[in-house]
């Protein structure tokens, strides 16, 4: 039976491990939580290199900059992020969060105070700051704190209505809670932090949200939309074309 699992492994099969970059510091972790949505490692880690090179790659460098109000600065930050895609949302969002970081004295002070909370309310208190909703939080959550849970966002629940996993329409929410619950035996958060790149990688690849390339799909097996759309294609072709214009004779 087809489970968020059972389409991880096969995704990792076909795909190979997405792999997160070897982070120098846990500011450069919390950046890649914030730059990888809704995009590959690949280009989250093109804009983590060019904030590097700009000297922005820290908490207090980034406040300053979104504090200096320099027209040079914000362009700087901007620039350096474009590979990342939505750039503008993300640097507003990494702007906040150091800023957040900053009334703790400290990135250490921070998570620290951060570590000491339980799993959900350390996801509340993601979802308190100012410009972070539920996507951002539960990156956050996964991939700067190391807890598990399920980033549902719009790729694993287009993938997930395809699959049949979630019913149409279903909310992040509700989606992150069906595939938590689902997912047995508990899955830890090194292997859901896979499946979510794993997933973004398959709608890059395969899984668009129109025309989706089902055939070469590693999951059109275990899927009833791709199964549909093949095979509707296969009936197509196979169908006698009439020459247009010859009735009986
Ligand atoms: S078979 Fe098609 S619809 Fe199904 S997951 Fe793959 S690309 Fe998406």
């Amino acid at each position: 039976m087809t489970s968020w699992r059972s389409v991880s492994e096969r995704l990792l099969e076909a795909f190979g491990p997405q792999g997160w970059w070897p982070a120098q510091t846990l500011w450069e972790v919390v950046v890649g939580a914030v730059l990888a949505q809704g995009t590959s490692w690949r280009n989250a880690e093109r804009a983590i290199a060019r904030l590097r090179a700009a000297r922005l790659l820290d908490p207090e460098a980034m406040a300053e900059a979104g504090r200096s109000g320099s027209e040079g600065a914000e362009l700087r930050l901007l620039d350096a992020l474009r590979p990342s895609g939505y750039f503008r949302r993300k640097a507003d969002r990494l702007l906040r969060l150091a800023a957040e970081v900053e009334r703790y004295g400290s990135l250490a002070g921070w998570l620290d105070a951060a570590h000491r909370l339980k799993d959900e309310e350390l996801r509340r208190r993601f979802l308190a700051l100012s410009g972070v909703g539920p996507e951002t939080a539960d990156s956050l959550l996964l991939y700067a704190a190391g807890r598990p849970t399920f980033v549902a966002d719009a790729y694993a629940r287009r993938i997930g209505e395809r699959l049949g996993l979630l019913g149409p329409g279903t909310g992040y929410e509700a989606a992150r809670r069906a595939a938590l619950s689902s997912w047995r035996p508990s899955p830890g958060a090194a292997e859901l932090a896979e499946a979510h790149a794993l997933l973004v990688e398959l709608a890059k690849r395969h899984c668009r949200k129109r025309e989706p390339d089902c055939r070469p799909c590693p999951l059109l097996e275990l899927c009833p939309t791709g199964s549909a759309r093949v095979g509707a294609a296969r009936g197509a072709s196979a169908r006698p074309h009439r020459r247009p214009g010859r009735g009986p004779g």
